[in-house]
């Protein structure tokens, strides 16, 4: 347990850490990756270009801190980061390179105020949550170990299958290559890829598992990012699994990850929303496909927002899953649709996913809603949900990059 001095000393400076903490940890990241700059291999640097990785560990300090008194309610964030790490084969030994780091970024930014009390007590909270951490993270690994098909650190696949979802999207069917079995994954868990390529190889990703369990492969699909702007480069492994991964290729698998996951014995029959943004219908689709799969009676909404038909990824599949099945309701809605769309009726709704559109498609009243986009749709999504006064408990969401606070990106 923390001591009661620490504690004490934390409720003290969470205002002064709150007013600076993505200083602190621009910092923080900055001087750990010239000191130590093999930990690199842990990290997305496009989302240190981009802000999101400060910002996101800033909310997350100051989530520990302000809670620090009543660390029940971090129970999600720690099983979110616990998982991400396993997910990246992070070791007991790397956390005291960060609490290293932390500390000096603290000092740094808070300058004389930072007294030796001060450090010694953030010290200790860094500890006492790092073993938490370790603890959780030890007991993940084991049951990767203990499981029919399970493996630690990666395990090389052969790709048996590439094919092209939409403009964007290209899907990557995958089996190991020791032709052992796969493990069971929970719907809406995903994968960690490593590409072959030296130049490459020491920058992994996550890609959300597709299809339903219980298949001799793993499906990952991925969308090719392109740089947004003229001088931004296009997205480093998306483009290399697009343009240089072919039907025989390797890659370097890590195993299914994730507390985004959808439990059909625990639905009781409640209504079920997914509501999908673009690509982030990939661990939706794995959820659905299992619930029709098992016969599940709870209703089911799915949701899929995209652009117009040429970048609309798995419509086939989605009307296929649908077919016959009076329980399952499909809206496809596009904001930008082609000319022939429009004549086609390719699409049920043009525009925006609105309160409109989720009060008179859905029984938000009672349905619990599985949410992943593109960040502008998870905030129209988290904001409508508010305004719908859909409680908090029956809001599942996943960010495709660093976790990002829904209080914040509600009220942004
Ligand atoms: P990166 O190289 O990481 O670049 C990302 C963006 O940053 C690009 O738009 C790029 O142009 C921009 N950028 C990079 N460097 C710079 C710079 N110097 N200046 C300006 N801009 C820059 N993705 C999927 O497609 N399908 C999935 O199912 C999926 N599931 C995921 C599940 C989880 C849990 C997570 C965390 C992520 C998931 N992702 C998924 C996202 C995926 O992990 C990658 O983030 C995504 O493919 C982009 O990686 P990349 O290497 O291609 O792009």
């Amino acid at each position: 347990m923390l001591s009661e001095n620490t504690i004490s000393i934390i409720k003290t400076i969470t205002p002064l850490v709150a007013a600076n903490a993505e200083t602190i940890t621009r910092r923080f990241y900055q001087i750990m990756f010239e000191g130590d700059p093999q930990v690199k291999t842990f990290f997305n640097m496009a989302h240190q270009e981009s802000g999101q990785q400060p910002k996101a560990l800033a909310e997350a300090v100051c989530a520990y801190f302000a809670n620090i008194e009543n660390l029940g309610v971090l129970g999600p964030t720690v099983e979110l980061i616990a998982q991400k790490h396993c997910s990246l084969n992070i070791q007991p030994e790397h956390y005291p390179i960060v609490g290293k780091y932390l500390l000096i970024a603290i000092k740094d930014v808070m300058g004389d105020a930072a007294t030796d009390e001060i450090i010694n007590a953030v010290a200790e909270a860094y500890e006492f949550l790092a073993n938490v951490c370790i603890n959780r993270e030890t007991e993940i690994y084991q049951q990767h170990r203990a499981m029919t098909g399970g493996w630690l650190g990666y395990r090389k696949f052969i790709v048996w299958r590439k094919e092209e979802e939409s403009q964007e999207i290209t899907s990557f069917y995958l089996q190991p290559k020791d032709s052992q079995p796969l493990p069971n994954f929970k719907p809406g868990q995903y994968i960690t890829i490593q590409v072959d390529d030296p130049n490459l190889s020491s920058t992994p990703r996550n890609y959300s598992l597709s299809d339903s369990p219980n298949q001799d492969y793993f499906r990952i699909s991925v969308k090719k990012e392109l740089g947004k702007t003229p001088n931004a480069p296009n997205g480093m492994i998306s483009s290399y699994l697009h343009d240089e991964v072919q039907v025989g290729g390797t890659l370097s698998v890590g195993a299914p990850c994730g507390e985004f996951t959808l439990d059909p014995a625990k639905l009781n029959d409640q209504p079920v929303v997914f509501l999908a943004g673009g690509v982030g219908i990939t661990p939706l689709l794995s959820m659905a496909k299992t619930l029709v799969d098992q016969a599940v009676l709870a209703p089911i909404y799915f949701i899929h927002a995209s652009r117009n038909s040429a970048v609309h990824a798995f419509d086939n599949e989605v009307c296929k899953m649908i077919s016959d099945k009076d329980f399952v309701n499909t809206l496809f809605v596009y904001d930008d649709p082609l000319a022939a769309d429009l004549e086609d009726g390719k699409c049920d709704s043009v525009g925006y996913v609105t309160a409109d559109v989720l009060r008179d498609k859905t029984p938000y009243q009672s349905a619990n809603f599985y949410v992943c986009g593109p960040t502008e749709f998870m905030h129209q999504m988290l904001t409508i949900l508010d305004e719908l006064d859909v409680e908090p408990a029956r809001i599942h969401y996943e960010f495709f990059g660093p976790k990002q606070d829904f209080k914040t990106l509600a009220s942004a």
